[in-house]
């Protein structure tokens, strides 16, 4: 098992080839070489049935794994009964959709602080993902894992003790990484490749090294501002910000890790999931 990359959504380049629709895109992603799509449902599921299955069936054909990012407007940090029964709706929904696809990931945000401490709003989310996963189970998608992602604003939930807390008790919960999301709400301390080992061992502890070495992750340069964290997503090319990807990739490789890692730059996600598993690759040892 090696790491696998690939793109959230679909970049510029894919349109630019006269491309439009999703299920164009997995055989369009093996034609770049890359080995994973991530199919974005931020602003709402609201995919069908036959398109769902037509996109499942051309990645199954080009050998692309799959995952689906849930509606952004959910917060598993409310511990209000009607907040909690819609972000039940967008997940359970979400993970329709996945099983349609033959997605084995769903990753979901982990929920805005709204004037709660950071230990209530961690215990309501803690609790929450649990029943997520109950109902997930109850439901038939036992077998599509839940990934509660590391969020980029400062007054969000999620750094990666908050997510590694989430996931610890189940297993049907995976951590999406995000290392942009953690370098912008660090001011930029998270970043080469001391803060890359500190955040993997951590990862070890927490969730033991089968778990851990299997993550779900994002990566995208971003750029932030001092009090509110994330800003904006950036490409690899603009000389500003960070993350750096070569430490994460050189650590991936050494450990021998199984990741799949989704870019989310700013319209090249394509080219930079090729910088990325160039690096990995280079570090195995593969390649120039
Ligand atoms: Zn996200």
């Amino acid at each position: 098992m090696r790491a696998r990359f690939g793109t959230a959504g679909n970049p510029d380049g894919f349109y630019q080839a006269g491309k439009k629709q999703s299920k164009d895109m997995p055989p369009w992603l093996r034609e770049q070489g890359l080995e994973a799509y991530e199919y974005q449902c931020g602003k709402g599921v609201t995919v069908g049935e036959a398109t769902a299955r037509a996109i499942g069936r051309a990645a199954a054909e080009a050998g692309i794994a799959l995952s689906l990012h849930a509606p952004y407007f959910v917060n598993p940090a409310n511990p209000d009964p009607d907040s909690q029964e819609k972000t039940l709706g967008h997940v359970l929904k979400a993970c329709q959709v996945a099983q349609w696809m033959g997605a084995d990931r769903v990753v979901v945000h982990t929920g805005a602080l709204q004037k709660r401490t950071r230990e209530e709003a961690l215990a309501t989310a803690k609790a929450f993902f649990q029943t997520l996963r109950r109902r997930c189970d109850e439901a038939g998608y036992g077998d599509i894992l839940l990934c509660p992602e590391t969020m980029g604003k400062i007054n969000q939930l999620g750094d990666l003790e908050e997510v590694l807390a989430i996931c610890a008790p189940s297993e049907g919960l995976l951590p999406c990484v995000d290392f942009g999301h953690l370098y912008a709400r660090s001011l930029g301390a998270l970043d080469g490749a001391a803060a890359v080992e500190g955040m993997l061992d951590r990862m070890v502890q927490v969730l033991g090294e089968g778990r851990a070495r299997v993550f779900h992750s994002h990566f995208s340069k971003i750029e932030y501002t001092p009090r509110g964290g994330e800003a904006r997503h950036l490409t690899f090319d603009q000389p500003y910000f960070g993350p750096d990807y070569h430490p994460l990739c050189q650590a991936l490789a050494r450990r021998g890790w199984a990741p799949r890692v989704i870019c989310e730059s700013a319209g090249t996600q394509d080219v930079d999931a090729l910088a990325m598993q160039r690096a990995y690759r280079q570090a195995l040892g593969e390649g120039p």
